[in-house]
């Protein structure tokens, strides 16, 4: 079984965001990048069923600009067998990345395909499922669990209020939740052995794909600073606090 791995290069979840001055984005001049935590997760899930004999392969793929590769490269020192870059300096939306993950997906032919639930970074939601309907492959998102059972796929998900488990037929597509698994670190062999590891460039153009923007970004604010808390001495202050201060009984 071939498994087929979507991972995004995102801001370090542990970086403080910056905002431009000119609040047209967010400022990445030397901020630290890393792999989007929930596909590392991704990552995590086809090396495991790989290790366990259930997987024989498993390719890691990314859409972004030449430094993406770094990203790619860690998924190699995890333990995928190989990589494929689409390479764009163009910040490409969910719906144009689904696109191209189509047609990689059209020409790997692997039985399952693992992406993150969601890029921290525009916390879109959007590329596993919109994937599923290009491709017309079944679909379980925000997993908790997945078991391959021959050409079935059982899937455990996070849903409000508790878990569903779901039936699928493979090949399908599936997007990890937090509790799916917790991902290794690579070792310093790994890392040492990834470089060695093949990575196919191509290009949106030569796959088909139009990625010109359909949206625009009008600007982007950063949150309120938030007010220094207080202790109060009684229920009875934090009553008269609330109702006449904060005005919320
Ligand atoms: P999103 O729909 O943008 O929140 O992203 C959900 C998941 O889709 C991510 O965790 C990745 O697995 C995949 N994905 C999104 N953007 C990319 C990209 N540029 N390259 C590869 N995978 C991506």
């Amino acid at each position: 079984m071939k498994i087929l791995v979507a991972v995004k290069r995102v801001i370090d979840y542990n970086v403080k965001i910056r905002v431009k001055p000119d609040n047209s984005d967010v400022d990445l001049t030397n901020v630290k990048m890393a792999m989007n935590p929930f596909c590392e997760i991704a990552v995590e899930e086809a090396v495991r069923l790989k290790e366990r004999g259930v997987a024989s392969e498993v390719v890691a793929v990314t859409v972004g600009p030449k430094a993406a590769q770094e990203q790619l490269r860690t998924a190699l020192a995890l333990g995928a067998d190989r990589a494929i870059h689409v390479e764009t300096e163009a910040k490409v939306e969910s719906l144009a990345v689904a696109k191209l993950l189509a047609k990689v997906v059209e020409a790997e032919q692997p039985q399952l395909v693992i992406l993150g639930k969601q890029a921290i970074d525009t916390d879109n939601n959007q590329t596993g499922q919109m994937l599923a309907a290009l491709t017309g492959l079944p679909q379980g998102t925000f997993a908790s669990a997945v078991k391959v059972d021959g050409d079935k796929l059982q899937v455990t998900r996070e849903i409000d209020g508790g878990l569903q488990t779901v039936d699928l037929s493979l090949p399908a597509i599936v997007t990890t939740d937090l509790r799916l698994n917790e991902p290794r670190y690579a070792k310093l062999p790994d890392i040492m052995k990834a470089k060695k590891k093949p990575l196919d460039t191509q290009t949106p153009e030569a796959l088909g794909v139009e990625v010109a923007s359909k949206v625009t970004l009008l600007k982007v604010e950063p949150p309120a600073e938030r007010q220094g808390g207080i202790k109060v001495g009684s229920v009875d202050e934090l009553v008269d606090k609330l109702k006449n201060e904060a005005k919320v009984l």
